[in-house]
């Protein structure tokens, strides 16, 4: 077992699964990916009950929201013309394909990959959690937390996005349901003890941490 495999091993162990994603279908998810953009998941959770509410959390009913007027409704996840602007930007490409999701996914990874990078607003790490949690696509998710962790225990030294991808994704074998799980894994460890200021002498990983190991 390699070390990356090991981590999840001891994560999962500790934890246990997850459930991600907290939504109850594939447009809930893609929707609040775009909405957690620098925001708390608490303020989304706020932004997606309003639609909820209103009957709105549907590609189509959505489409014919004004944007200034989703934009006070999503006014929780705060950036919100902003965002207002990305969900219809979103929403104008899911038009080409008549909202039709088989037709999405008959793409490969690689042609849908670039197509939500080419919307304006979507970055990268909103792209691959659209491709893992809504359209269950193979793809390793990085954010800011899988860095700060991975960096910490030794085990890649970089900054870059693309890099951090390629290190698990080669350490890993192509698993929509391994990728969801660590992914959520790594946000749960990295909110109980890898905190922006670790606590590392509780942690069950320290002994195989190079941080750990170097300021205990
Ligand atoms: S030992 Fe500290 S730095 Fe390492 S994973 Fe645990 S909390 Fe993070």
């Amino acid at each position: 077992m390699n070390r990356v495999y090991e981590i999840y091993k001891d994560l999962y162990d500790y934890y246990g699964p997850q459930h991600w994603w907290p939504a109850d279908d594939w447009f809930e998810v893609t929707v609040g990916a775009i909405l957690t953009q620098n925001t708390s998941w608490n303020n989304v959770e706020k932004s997606i009950e309003n639609l909820k509410q209103r009957d709105l959390l549907e590609p189509e009913k959505l489409s014919k929201i004004e944007e200034d007027d989703l934009a006070q409704l999503i006014r929780s996840s705060g950036f919100y013309n902003l965002k207002s602007k990305r969900l219809k930007n979103f929403l104008e490409w899911l038009k080409k394909y008549n909202y039709d999701t088989d037709k999405i996914k008959n793409k490969s990874v690689t042609s849908l990959r670039e197509e939500l990078l080419s919307i304006k607003g979507i970055g990268k790490e909103t792209a691959d959690s659209i491709l893992l949690y809504a359209f269950e696509m193979p793809v390793f998710v990085i954010d800011a937390y899988t860095k700060r962790m991975f960096s910490r225990l030794g085990l890649i030294l970089s900054r870059e996005y693309d890099e951090f991808q390629n290190f698990f994704e080669k350490n890993l074998t192509k698993d929509v349901q391994l990728y969801n799980e660590y992914h959520a894994l790594i946000v749960k460890h990295s909110k109980v003890y890898c905190k922006k200021t670790p606590k590392c002498s509780n942690c069950f990983l320290k002994e195989k941490c190079n941080w750990g190991v170097n300021n205990l």
